[in-house]
């Protein structure tokens, strides 16, 4: 990581996602970590980066990921959610020690900083939760770090169930040691895993926690059919109207999947300002489904875009994921019926607005946060048509990202870490 924080981008194609959503060829100042000017022939004198024919976009963000799932890459393909997490995921996770958790989010960073991502929100296990924030910390990137909650459900092991009043004690101590460092770049999210896996009291209170200290609520939510009946066998409601019922929607709170909504639930998400993550390879892997996103858009609730874990996935490209959140909307409500512009921006600002960051992060803005990538559009698969957006969506790679920065720190140069 390359710690000066003061740079010119030369002549870029810039796509900003400001609120005039402008794509033009011109220059971006920065200086310590922020950017102080955008347009055409600018006067900036700090170090100049030639950026002639070169695309700078506003940084990925992963909007849901697990980074302690990285090292299980491989190791529980072919199962659905319930045996996934039950037969595998679980039993890794109780595995766990700070090293090996370290390990496996360093290796799930470097494969997406590579490919472009600027900002992760990620939920870890239950333990070792320091690890994670020391290792986004050492990479350079920005990152809400959450510890999974879970005090109850079946299948879980031993070693992953907390009772909450312990679990709120430890997220505490996180709060204090890790939140808003780092310049701001870390923070702590409220991460109960789901409500299957949570009691009634563990969610109100790390919801009331939440809420005493501005952090988003991230949780999974109606990810899958079977899921979605057994919260109404066990609590005789929906499982987003329970989450209801407990209060905890509401504008940070971000739900991940929401594959399976029952009536109404929609409404209670539009309703409460409530953020969805929308993670479709894992929707396919995990044979769960594919989401509303192009309804969840037109009802103009706020999705973000994520890869979820190595486990499920068994990538963690952006770029993949926005090719295939577009065919997906495609397939699931009609040709055209979400352009590459929006699906750019699940990736981007309405990442950011999913995340709860967008004052700072998710477009290129004067005043914003420097986190910043630049992609070359030269190979062969980019060649023809003038509209960048459907570039980007349908042609692009994560092989073709030359430059990361996050907070005007390079991450990333010739397509290589440093
Ligand atoms: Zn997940």
């Amino acid at each position: 990581m390359k710690k000066k924080q003061s740079y010119t981008f030369k002549n870029a194609t810039v796509i900003t996602y400001d609120p005039k959503n402008r794509t033009f060829t011109g220059d971006v100042c920065i200086e310590d970590g922020i950017i102080t000017a955008i347009g055409a022939d600018l006067a900036c004198k700090d170090d100049l980066i030639d950026a002639n024919g070169k695309l700078l976009l506003p940084g990925l963000i992963q909007s849901h990921v697990h980074l302690c799932q990285t090292s299980f890459r491989g190791k529980a393909d072919g199962l659905g959610l319930m045996p996934w997490l039950e037969s595998r995921i679980w039993p890794l996770e109780a595995e766990h020690t700070p090293e090996s958790i370290y390990q496996s989010a360093r290796l799930g960073l470097e494969e997406m900083i590579l490919s472009g991502v600027t900002t992760v929100c990620t939920m870890e296990t239950v333990h070792h939760t320091g690890s994670v924030f020391s290792a986004c910390e050492d990479a350079g990137v920005r990152a809400i770090v959450g510890k999974a909650l879970m005090d109850r459900g079946q299948g879980v092991p031993e070693k992953l169930i907390q009772p909450w009043d312990e679990a709120l004690s430890e997220l505490e101590e996180l709060h204090k040691e890790f939140h808003d460092s780092e310049d701001g770049r870390l923070k702590i999210a409220v991460t109960p895993r789901f409500v299957l896996s949570c009691s009634e009291n563990l969610l109100r209170e790390a919801y009331d926690f939440a809420v005493k200290h501005d952090l988003v609520f991230h949780t999974h939510a109606s990810e899958n059919i079977k899921e979605v009946e057994s919260v109404r066998s066990e609590l005789g409601c929906g499982n987003i109207e329970y989450l209801h019922r407990l209060g905890t929607l509401g504008e940070k709170t971000l739900l991940t999947h929401v594959v399976w909504p029952e009536d109404g639930e929609l409404d209670l998400i539009r309703q409460t300002q409530t953020k969805v993550a929308h993670c479709p390879t894992t929707n396919l892997k995990l044979g769960s489904g594919i989401a509303r996103v192009a309804e969840m858009l037109e009802r103009g609730i706020q999705v973000g875009l994520g890869s979820d874990g190595a486990a499920c996935n068994n990538t963690l490209d952006l770029w993949g994921e926005m090719k295939l959140a577009a065919l997906l909307a495609s397939y699931k409500s009609g040709p055209g019926s979400v352009d590459p512009g929006k699906i750019l921006g699940l990736a981007t600002l309405g990442g950011a607005r999913a995340i709860g960051w967008n004052d700072e992060i998710g477009s290129i803005e004067v005043g914003k946060r420097a986190d910043l990538i630049m992609v070359n559009p030269d190979g062969p698969h980019w060649q023809g048509g003038d509209d960048w957006f459907s570039k980007i969506v349908y042609c692009g790679k994560a092989a073709d990202v030359e430059l990361v920065m996050v907070n005007g720190c390079m991450l990333v140069e010739n397509g290589k870490l440093i």
